[in-house]
Order: C-alpha cells, then sequence, then structure tokens
C-alpha cells in the first residue's frame, strides 16, 4: 500500500572499506572488504543532497514524524533520510524499536552523586537490548535482497554474548520463511535468560565451548565459505541502524547537545562506533551545531579499548586482550570487531570537538556489580552493562574529566531482568574468585520467611492468616493508627 506520508527521497548507499577506502555496491552482502578484508561502514554517496535542506528544516521534519502513525516510521526509521534510504517501505521490519525513553535519575541519586543525569532505556526495546536498532536495519535490508532476488532460502548466523542472538532470533521469527536463523553461543556464557530468547522464537541454537571470540572465529569461517547472512557487527547494516541511539538523544535534548556527555559500555564496539557516527551525522548537515561529549566505559577484565587509548598517542598500538570473568558479560570481548571504526570515528570526532571529546574509561567489576544494583534501588531498570555507564560516570567524576555542571546521558543496553542471574550472585555471595567481587552488606536484600510450612500445619486458615499477620506487623513495626 502506498502512503503519502513515506519518505520520497532515495539516497545511494555503498559499503566504505577503513582498510584500503575502496567502496562496494550493497547489491552483494558484504561484511568484510573482499580486498583487504578491511570493516566497512555504510556511506551515502549522494549525502550532499540531504545538505540542500537546512538543519532547522530538518529538525522539524523528524519532529513532526514523531508524531506520524505510519508503523515503518515509527522506530529507527523516523530519520529514514540518515538510516538506509534505499529501502522501500515495504521491506522495513518493524517491531517496536527504538524510541526508548530518556528517564532522569531518581532526585535522591542526582544528589547523592552530584551529576545531572540520566538512564536511555535501551532494555525496553522488543527483545530487551539495544541491538534491536541494529537488527531491525539489518533484517530490512535482508528483505530488500529476498524481494529483489527471489531467494528461497536464507541462513542468517551469528555468535552472540547473549543479546544478539535475541535480537536476531527475534526479527527472523516475526519475518518467517525464507529466513531462518542460526545462533552460535559460548556455552554457560550466556543468561538463562538470554539463551531462552533465541529457543522461544525457534532458532536453531548451538553451543560450544569457549567465550564470544572463539564461537566469532567459527562464524566468520562459515560466513566465508558457505552462503549464510552474518549478522555480528561485523555487518555494517547494524552499524547504521544502531545510529538511532545518536539520532534519538539528540532529538530529545531538542536537538541542543552543549553540556551533554554520554556514557556507553564498550564490548565489540559496534555501539559506541554507531553512536559517534550518528552524532557526526548530525553535526554535518546543521542539525545539531555540537558534539555531545563521549566516554566508553569497559570494565578491567575485559579493557583493550581501554588500553590502546591509555597509551601515549605517539605510541598507540592495538592488542587483543584474554577477558576474565565479567558480569558485564555482554561486553565481554577481548578483540572488538569494530575497533578500526573507533579508531576512525574517534579521530573524526576529535578533531571536531576537541581532544577531550572521547575518552574511555576502566572500572572494576565491584563498581560495574554497585552501579547496576544503586541504579535498580533508585527506581531504575539497568542490566550489569548500565551498571557500568554508572561506575563510569562516577569514575570520571573522580579522574576530574566530567564537569558537575554537564549532563550526562547513560546508556541502559539491555533491561535489568536479562541480568538478575548476577543480582542473585550478589546477593547470594556465590561469585567465583575470577570475578572478585565481594558483596556489601547495604546492597543485599533477600526475602524474609516469617513462617515455614511447618509452622503452618494443624492451623485453620483463619488462623494462619492471623499468625502470619501477626509476624508481619511485628516485623514491620506496623501501626494500629490508620492514615
Ligand atoms: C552487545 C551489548 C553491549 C556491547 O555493545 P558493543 O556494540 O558490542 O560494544 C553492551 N551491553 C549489552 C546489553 C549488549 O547486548
Ligand atoms: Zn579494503
Amino acid at each position: 500500500m502506498k502512503n503519502e506520508n513515506f519518505p520520497v527521497y532515495r539516497g545511494s548507499l555503498e559499503y566504505s572499506c577503513l582498510g584500503c577506502g575502496k567502496r562496494f555496491s550493497i547489491e552483494k552482502l558484504h561484511y568484510t572488504c573482499p580486498e583487504c578484508r578491511g570493516v566497512f561502514l555504510l556511506r551515502n554517496s549522494s549525502f550532499d543532497d540531504l545538505k540542500k535542506t537546512p538543519g532547522s528544516k530538518w529538525r522539524e521534519i523528524f519532529d513532526a514524524r514523531a508524531a506520524l502513525k505510519v508503523p515503518e516510521l515509527r522506530g529507527i526509521f523516523r530519520f529514514y533520510e540518515l538510516m538506509a534510504p534505499v529501502l522501500e517501505q515495504q521491506d522495513i521490519v518493524y517491531l517496536g524499536e527504538g524510541n526508548t525513553p530518556v528517564i532522569p535519575a531518581s532526585r535522591d541519586l542526582q544528589s547523592r552523586l552530584g551529576q545531572k543525569f540520566s538512564f536511555k532505556n535501551d532494555g525496553q526495546n522488543p527483545s530487551a537490548s539495544f541491538k534491536d536498532r541494529g537488527m531491525a536495519c539489518a533484517f530490512s535490508y535482508l528483505k530488500k535482497l529476498v524481494r529483489e532476488k527471489g531467494w528461497d532460502q536464507v541462513l542468517t548466523i551469528c555468535a552472540s554474548t547473549g543479546d544478539t542472538s535475541a535480537a536476531a532470533a527475534l526479527y527472523g521469527a516475526y519475518i518467517g520463511p525464507p529466513i531462518k536463523s542460526v545462533v552460535i553461543l559460548p556455552q554457560g556464557r550466556v543468561t538463562s535468560q538470554q539463551l531462552s530468547q533465541p529457543l522461544g522464537s525457534g532458532a536453531w541454537v548451538i553451543e560450544l565451548p569457549g567465550v564470544f571470540d572463539d564461537c566469532m572465529k567459527v562464524v566468520e569461517y562459515l560466513a566465508d565459505n558457505f552462503r549464510v547472512a552474518l549478522l555480528n557487527s561485523k555487518n555494517a547494516w547494524r552499524i547504521l541502524g544502531q545510529e538511532s541511539y545518536a539520532f534519538e538523544v539528540a532529538q530529545w535534548y531538542d536537538w541542543d547537545m552543549s553540556g551533554k556527555s554520554l556514557f556507553v559500555p564498550i564490548g565489540n564496539a559496534g555501539n559506541i562506533t554507531a553512536i559517534m557516527g550518528g552524532f557526526l551525522k548530525l553535526m554535518d548537515l546543521g542539525i545539531i551545531d555540537s558534539l555531545p561529549r563521549i566516554f566508553g566505559v569497559q570494565s578491567s577484565h575485559a579493557d583493550p579499548v581501554f588500553q590502546y587509548y591509555q597509551a601515549n598517542p605517539e605510541k598507540r598500538s592495538f592488542s587483543p586482550v584474554k577477558v576474565k570473568a565479567s558480569v558485564a558479560q555482554a561486553a565481554m570481548i577481548g578483540n572488538p570487531v569494530s575497533f578500526p571504526r573507533v579508531r576512525a570515528l574517534a579521530e573524526e570526532y576529535q578533531k571536531k570537538q576537541g581532544s577531550g571529546s572521547f575518552q574511555v574509561v576502566q572500572v572494576s567489576e565491584q563498581a560495574i556489580m554497585e552501579g547496576m544494583l544503586l541504579a535498580n534501588r533508585n527506581g531504575h531498570i539497568a542490566c550489569t552493562q548500565g551498571g557500568e555507564c554508572l561506575a563510569g560516570m562516577i569514575r570520571a567524576k573522580e579522574m576530574g574529566i566530567l564537569d558537575k555542571d554537564e549532563t550526562a546521558v547513560l546508556d541502559a543496553t539491555a533491561h535489568a531482568l536479562k541480568f538478575s542471574g548476577f543480582q542473585e550472585m550478589y546477593f547470594a555471595d556465590s561469585f567465583s574468585r575470577e570475578y572478585g567481587i565481594t558483596p556489601r552488606k547495604e546492597y543485599i536484600n533477600l526475602p524474609v520467611q516469617i513462617l515455614n510450612q511447618q509452622d503452618r500445619e494443624g492451623m485453620s486458615e483463619e488462623e494462619f492468616t492471623r499468625a502470619a499477620a501477626d509476624r508481619i506487623v511485628e516485623t514491620l513495626g506496623l501501626d494500629r493508627e490508620m492514615f
């Protein structure tokens, strides 16, 4: 069905290699450069056409579009012209992703920490993490290819720390044949909630011994040698979709990014790449007039990007690290696929906005866990990676690199429920040594047993109600006087 509200502009996207600079047509599915194996970003070679429209007009267009009831433009494609302006309306798959709320931290939490800040709850996406942003884009592009080429079977494949597979399986299941999802997971290294997601969506779930980096190598081998569609963030379509986070943040703050600092956890570094890329696009079109500062956050148990930027600029060289167990499990990656993208974009970012505009801080496992617990005790729904952002903000304050007058925006990348197992381990003090986490009493919360099954035996229902109520009155010290 034609919709008069659907944008008419079409761009010309190309894969652009960060290694050799060559460009390739999007007619073919590419993950890495066929010439030099470098990673790609998607570039619109007619991007300059968009500059004919002034920034103020773009702001109006996007603000007006936010009120439309066209499903295909409700999510990440609200920013269609900046996203993938090669898709037709019929290609776009929308499952309610994007447009996630920015929630100011509770008053107590802000005053306790002495900082204005908010969480952007990307756990309120359909599969409960930000990965849906990228999958919506990647699957929409796949739908376009299937439509144009008449393929009768497409196996999508990804390695995952949990959330990528949940998102891939969800979108794959919704679209259905000819698409079928396969996900490869490190055994025992995803939470049971995350494992239940692709299983529930009916994907093929394959477990391998090892960590994420091991699974990734297997997936890459398969993608290089067989007909499968790779859905890891090597896939530049995912990065493109994840840029929507930046657009939404800018729009939420009325396109005024001055005095804003964003905190983003880094795993494979796709998300932070996309966020920087998104803001650079907005700057280029005059939609915003300054870039927000970006703070990447890494755990000391998986910190290759921190280590790189930590070194003296002349002596920097990237080397993967061997990861240790981390509660920020979704970011437990020693050899981030998108590192070359981060390096390229951070350079561009710093050129425009100064060296302080992109930084990486390192936090401890203890601080990450307590960041999550502290946030959630104050009415938030942060996962461990969201806790990592809070820990990162606290760390940046300690280091004196975050000003009291700045407003911080913390990426709560997934829903707290996906990572409740770590909360349980904290409360039960059952972390293995490797994590290096010692629970503190003030954060522990356990259910209170006031009667057990034995006490109940022989009681009538009435007696039981009274006995239970009496114990509760005693435990809580309730007052007889009513309101
Ligand atoms: C994937 C993921 C990350 C890490 O993002 P990258 O793009 O790999 O850097 C952080 N948090 C959650 C919840 C994730 O699922
Ligand atoms: Zn190349």
